[in-house]
């Protein structure tokens, strides 16, 4: 690995998460995450975040009153399809009704931003589907709500939940440091590929999920980011940098982000453009090594 910690710069970086509102469990209400993320937030002074919807997630009241929660804190949505459906699996025209669906359900809600995050990051199968998916979306005024820093966040968690039903004992604070250390490495790569293939500081999107360790833990890792001399920086302003701005239809390579796609437009490997964190069965291991969860 070449990851040379400590020389990474001070960057700037813009917190987003997926997938809302994720529905409540047995681990956690929905309404309690919302409130636990919203506080996380605002204790540590973040004043924007950006909550991609999949409006198919709002199943009742509850699903609307957490979107609103958001939006009422001064944090704002945009769209993650309505269905979360692969735009490289299904028809072109399919995605895009999938799509519409997600658009005018937003229309109910305030602080929205037009942009469109594609689920799995599939953009389309081919130049032709993503050029098609790309004028429509473009027609409506969405731009793409790209990632720069990709992770694993959802694995870890579906662990998190597997192990709450199967009645383990949750060591949090080891549970805190592996997921703090694991978007902090992943952060260095993906701005150590900007530095070294972009040649210009990128202003960064952390891929975040609204899950239960987003609620547990945002604040501390808002603070880690920022011990590291890191700043957190508003979603709006980030999908600014002009260095990033610069999607084409004939990207091919657009599932680990924005950075390592314009990297491999640059003739990077793909191999190397993704980190080793970004595994399950790397995150399995590592959750076992440091004992995580435990049987009684
Ligand atoms: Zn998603």
């Amino acid at each position: 690995m070449l990851l040379c910690l400590g020389h990474a710069r001070a960057g700037e970086i813009a917190l987003t998460f997926d997938d809302a509102p994720l529905q409540g469990n047995g681990f956690m209400g929905g309404m309690e995450k919302t409130q636990r993320i919203i506080k996380g937030l605002q204790a540590q002074n973040v004043e924007d975040a950006l909550f991609f919807v999949t409006t198919g997630n709002i199943r009742d009241e509850e699903g609307a009153k957490r979107l609103k929660a958001y939006a009422n804190a001064g944090f704002h949505l945009a769209s993650h399809s309505h269905k979360h459906v692969s735009a490289n699996k299904v028809d072109t025209n399919d995605y895009l009704m999938d799509f519409y669906q997600s658009h005018l359900t937003l229309q109910d809600y305030d602080n929205v931003l037009k942009l469109h995050r594609f689920p799995y990051l599939h953009y389309g199968q081919t130049q032709e589907a993503r050029t098609k998916i790309q004028s429509h979306l473009n027609d409506l005024g969405y731009g793409f709500g790209y990632v720069t820093v990709d992770n694993f966040d959802w694995h870890i968690n579906g662990r998190l939940l597997a192990a709450h039903r199967q009645g383990k004992q949750i060591d949090l604070e080891k549970l805190k440091q592996l997921y703090l250390e694991t978007i902090w490495e992943s952060i260095v790569f993906y701005d150590q590929i900007a530095s070294t293939h972009l040649k210009q500081p990128v202003k960064h999107v952390l891929l975040l999920h609204e899950n239960e360790l987003a609620a547990l833990f945002i604040g501390d890792l808002v603070a880690y980011i920022r011990s590291k001399g890191w700043k957190i920086i508003s979603p709006a302003e980030a999908y600014k940098d002009p260095v990033l701005n610069v999607y084409s239809p004939a990207f091919s390579f657009n599932k680990q982000g924005r950075v390592a796609a314009l990297a491999h437009e640059k003739g990077v490997d793909t191999k190397l453009l993704r980190h080793e964190s970004e595994n399950a069965q790397f995150l399995d291991k590592k959750l076992q090594q440091q004992q995580v969860f435990k049987s009684d």
